[in-house]
């Protein structure tokens, strides 16, 4: 059941106390580091003055800002010559952001991944396929060093070519799949279209998803299509990328690795802690990791500490899955909107595909939202259309609490992505 026993059985006392520890070592590192030590200098800390938990209050946050201040190698708390690997976000809301690894930061995310895989019932025999583009996005070395050191065969499939990724599953003998929510949707429409059933003609058992926000309606379709259990994954490049946080076979909630990571949820406008239970963004410290320490790192994560003990006997904290990123939310005529709610909605109607597309638009000054949603299947039952058509938006209407126009367009008309799906287009011109 533990891969890392020495880690997953700590109890909650045990936890802190290691925490404390590695919070004290991670600050006296951080003063490697020009950009901490000004922080510290500037809010009047010493490294001394962080003796406990309770005093992790007093360090100012990190943003992703400071990361991109610090574009390339600023934060780095150990010589250059000590760094082995760099991973950079893409950069399309400008300036790139950079991390880096020294080999034992490496190993010790290879752990964490393996340690994830484990949790979900994943062993040496299995065959482990990833689906996510290598290079810079973690998600591929990632998962590939994590699924090595866990001993499985793994195909270094990467992203693209679904007809070829089809083949690899079918040939090698795929068990455990990684792959980001809205691909796994279009996996299964290209088997149906090449006369695979998943069920039949493949060994797939475990589905690793993640990267990316998804419902529970989402993810109980992938489990019925692929006939697989699919386990949400969460992670950041910020953080080294997979293996931050992962469900357990309960699949209610994903533990995070407290060994590694100090976790808060804060109002993300007053910044101040949330109240136990409550929603709020995720802020992390990296307590066991070498090159480039952050101390409260703002993630714009939204999520939650999920309350009581899990059955699985694990005291590391579970959060909840993502509500999504505090920029993701949609102010449309001063209500807030996630994408995910209204995906919740759309995915329990049996008639309608994986895919859909909310475009924003103003005319006159007054807000509209589109929702574009794909078809299962062609249907010129013009009345039924009609009906269903009724019925999305009074569903929508109940829990967004605004009218959207919803259009059913017929399947594979949607753009698709080769990375994340893009669910929300902002069209709104700025008004004078
Ligand atoms: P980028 O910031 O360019 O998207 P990352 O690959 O580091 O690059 O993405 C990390 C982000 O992806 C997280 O901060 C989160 O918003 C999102 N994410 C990752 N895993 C999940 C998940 N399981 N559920 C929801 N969102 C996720
Ligand atoms: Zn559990």
């Amino acid at each position: 059941m533990y891969l890392h026993p020495e880690f997953e059985k700590l109890t909650r006392s045990e936890i802190e106390a290691l925490q404390t520890e590695r919070l004290k070592k991670t600050v006296r590192q951080c003063m490697n580091t020009e950009f901490y030590r000004r922080r510290f200098a500037e809010s009047h800390i010493a490294p001394d003055d962080i003796r406990s938990l309770s005093d992790l209050g007093r360090i100012p946050f990190t943003t992703k800002q400071d990361l991109r201040d610090s574009y390339p190698f600023g934060m780095s708390a150990v010589p250059l010559s000590r760094v082995v690997r760099l991973h950079s976000s893409s950069g399309t809301t400008g300036t790139p952001t950079v991390i880096l690894h020294t080999q034992r930061d490496l190993d010790e995310w290879a752990n964490a991944v393996a340690r994830c895989l484990y949790m979900v019932g994943l062993r040496p025999g299995d065959i482990f396929q990833n689906s996510s583009g290598y290079g810079m996005f973690t998600g591929g070395l990632g998962f590939q060093y994590g699924a090595e050191r866990l001993g499985m065969l793994t195909v270094p499939a990467a992203a693209g070519n679904t007809k070829r990724q089809i083949k690899f599953i079918t040939d090698f003998g795929t068990t455990a799949l990684h792959a980001i929510p809205s691909y796994a949707g279009r996996l299964y429409e290209v088997m149906e279209e090449m006369g695979i059933d998943p069920r039949r003609d493949t060994h797939l058992r475990t589905l690793i998803i993640g990267a990316e926000p998804h419902s529970e309606e989402q993810r109980r379709r992938i489990e019925q299509m692929l006939g697989v259990k699919a386990y949400n994954s969460f992670g950041m490049s910020e953080m080294c990328g997979p293996g931050v946080a992962f469900e357990c076979t309960e699949q209610n909630g994903l533990h995070i690795w407290e060994d590694y990571y100090i976790v808060e949820i804060v109002d993300p406008v007053t910044l101040e802690p949330v109240p136990e239970g409550e929603v709020g963004e995720l802020v992390l410290t990296t307590i066991n990791r070498e090159a480039m320490p952050l101390l409260r790192y703002r993630t714009r994560d939204l999520t939650r500490i999920l309350p009581g003990e899990c059955p699985c006997g694990r005291h590391h904290l579970r959060l909840d899955r993502m509500k999504g990123r505090s920029d993701d939310m949609i102010i449309l005529k001063g209500v807030n909107i996630f994408p995910i709610q209204i995906e919740t909605v759309l995915m329990q109607f049996a008639e309608l595909g994986n895919d859909y597309l909310i475009t924003l638009t103003n005319e006159e000054a007054n807000d509209l939202m589109t929702v574009e949603v794909e078809l299962k299947a062609f249907s010129d039952d013009y009345h039924r259309l009609q009906a269903l058509t009724k019925e999305i938006t009074r569903q929508l209407k109940d829990e967004i609490l605004i009218t959207p126009v919803v259009r059913l367009v017929s399947k594979g008309s949607l753009p698709k992505q080769e990375g994340k799906a893009v669910r929300v287009r902002d069209l709104r011109k700025t008004l004078i």
